[in-house]
């Protein structure tokens, strides 16, 4: 005798063919689907369509069911999904409606690489704890496979509880059994594996080699399929493996291409350089000769073509190098004022002030140092620097005018 009509769940003629059960738990599942009603009795009723469907959908199981009803399925050792998973199994897995095997956990861990590790390429190893099934049982968890029936569930792996969700309706709901996990028998102490103890698995370090590849980018994935823990009965997940690139000191990425940013003096800016520029990301140093009279600006970018990172799975194609200039000028009084008499002569000429364009009150002020950035700072942080205590008028002053006088 059916305890529960799974047809009847999901609205459907037991002649239905996958594809009409499909569509009818699609329909219900929307319906019911926690995130979509957050009722209850709803999040009930989803997982009682979500485990009709997981039958149905399975051919075989289908045929235990229509053949022996409910308990044709408990002998098999049903391995019941969750609810989501069936749910989830809906847009997995193209139009078979067949249900997947349980998938284990993939193990996702951060994986910290430095620019030169993305530029250059590198091969390391991790070393990874994980579970293996047990090689003396082979995962069985006894010597020879015997278990108990387990006495909660009755050896059905799972456990029929009742709730009223109104006056005389009574629904049945079916919950994996927390005393086997699911797998209807337990095993006796004396049998149980002497290497595992009867939980299928060992522990096992592992170590294994990683390929950065030349090109790779930050947050990029590295997956090592079925590395992660194995559980007996279930597909292994992977390990996959989250490119965290560290910040250099030298060099910002984007996409393929890279930025730097260089010294040179004034007098290498306006009387060119033949020099190693840069040192690239692989020791290599890029030697730049840049003619005389060209001049270099402070702040200018210039751009050396296919210098840059490569090109992930296409290496030998590389994006640009860009190099932002900083001119250094020389400190104050480095020559004497007759010396500077001379240089004047080769720079440009001054622009003369016109003095018909001088404003008729002009006052002679006078410059010092000033740090603006300051002014700057205090502003964002304190709110308005303007409401300051009138009291401490000399301190204020330095605050909004953020000079040092000398
Ligand atoms: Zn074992
Ligand atoms: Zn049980």
């Amino acid at each position: 005798m059916r305890h529960t009509d799974y047809y009847e769940v999901l609205g459907v003629e037991s002649t239905a063919s996958e594809n009409e059960i499909k569509k009818a738990y699609r329909k219900l599942a929307m319906k019911y689907h926690p995130d979509k009603n957050p009722d209850e009795t709803a999040s009930e009723k989803f997982k009682e369509i979500s485990h009709a469907y997981e039958i149905l959908c399975d051919p075989e199981k289908r045929e235990m069911y229509d053949k022996y009803g409910e308990d044709g399925l408990s002998g098999g050792g049903i391995n019941s999904m969750s609810p989501e998973e069936v749910f989830a199994s809906l847009f997995g897995f193209g139009g078979t409606g067949h249900s997947r095997q349980k998938r284990g956990k993939d193990i996702i861990k951060p994986f910290s690489v430095t620019l030169e590790d993305l530029y250059n390429g590198k091969t390391t190893k991790i070393s990874l704890q994980r579970d293996v099934v047990c090689s003396l049982c082979h995962g069985k968890g006894s010597k020879s496979g015997a278990t108990k029936k387990c006495h909660s569930c009755e050896g059905r792996g799972v456990r029929v509880a009742m709730r009223q969700i109104g006056p005389g309706m009574i629904q049945r709901i079916n919950t994996v059994c927390a005393n086997c996990d699911g797998t209807g028998g337990v095993i006796r102490e004396k049998d149980k594996c002497k290497k595992c103890k009867g939980l299928k698995v060992v522990e096992e370090k592992k170590r294994l080699d990683i390929y950065i590849e030349k090109g790779m980018q930050n947050n990029q994935k590295i997956v090592m399929q079925g590395e992660a823990d194995q559980e007996p009965g279930v597909e292994t997940g992977d390990v996959i493996l989250v490119l965290e690139q560290k910040p250099h000191d030298r060099f910002e990425r984007q996409g393929d291409d890279l930025l730097t940013e260089v010294n040179i003096s004034i007098t290498e800016a306006l009387c060119g350089f033949s020099k190693v520029l840069v040192t690239h990301l692989d020791g290599r140093g890029l030697i730049i000769n840049h003619p005389a009279g060209e001049v270099i600006k402070p702040g200018a970018i210039k751009c050396i073509a296919n210098e840059g990172m490569p090109h992930y799975k296409r290496p030998f194609d590389k994006g640009n190098l860009y190099i932002k200039f900083n001119v250094e000028f020389p400190p104050s009084f480095w020559i004497n004022p007759e010396q500077l008499k001379k240089l004047e002569e080769f720079l440009p000429t001054r622009t003369e002030e016109d003095p018909s364009t001088r404003p008729e009150i002009s006052d002679e002020v006078h410059l010092t140092d000033g740090d603006f950035t300051e002014y700057g700072s205090k502003k964002r942080k304190g709110g308005n620097v303007w409401d300051e205590d009138e009291e401490d008028e000399e301190e204020e002053e330095e605050h909004h005018v953020g000079c040092n006088p000398q």
